[in-house]
This record gives C-alpha cells, sequence and structure tokens, in this order.
C-alpha cells in the first residue's frame, strides 16, 4: 500500500541520501523507512540509489551484495541516526 506519506518519504530519498535535509526531516525520513517495509523495498530496488547508497557507506562489498544485505546497512545506518 502507498499512501500520500510514502510518496513524499520517497521524494526525499535523494536528499536524504546527499544530507541534504535538515536533522529533523532526516529523523523523520529514517523513522518512517524503519517501519515501512513498502519503502524499504523501494530504496532496494532503486538502483541509481544503491549506487549512492553503496558510496556513501564506502563499501565496495555492498554494492556487489544482495538486496537483504543492502537492506541491512540500511537499517544500520537508519538505527545510528535515530540512536542520537
Ligand atoms: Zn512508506
Amino acid at each position: 500500500m502507498t499512501d500520500n506519506l510514502c510518496q513524499d518519504v520517497r521524494n526525499q530519498v535523494m536528499f536524504y541520501i546527499d544530507n541534504e535535509l535538515s536533522e529533523d526531516k532526516r529523523i523523520w525520513l529514517a523513522g518512517h523507512i524503519n517501519k515501512c517495509a513498502d519503502c524499504q523495498e523501494y530504496i532496494c530496488h532503486e538502483q541509481d540509489l544503491k549506487t549512492k547508497i553503496c558510496e556513501k557507506l564506502k563499501d565496495n562489498y555492498i554494492c556487489r551484495c544482495d538486496v537483504q544485505r543492502l537492506k541491512e546497512s540500511i537499517k544500520g545506518k537508519i538505527n545510528e541516526i535515530l540512536s542520537f
């Protein structure tokens, strides 16, 4: 199910990855992705995003990995942000 909130999140994921969002927005977006399986799927299936995430994480291994591993690394990043 895709609602307006999900659409809003997806429109901003690029800015999130590029660190162009305010702290409030980052936490909001991370919080949503953390509990929305649909948006996690969306991110994992965006090849462009995947490449960008890999660049950000500076971990070439993740670029070659399967979706499950990418998801885990995204979750790790999200948890880092949310734990502040
Ligand atoms: Zn969502």
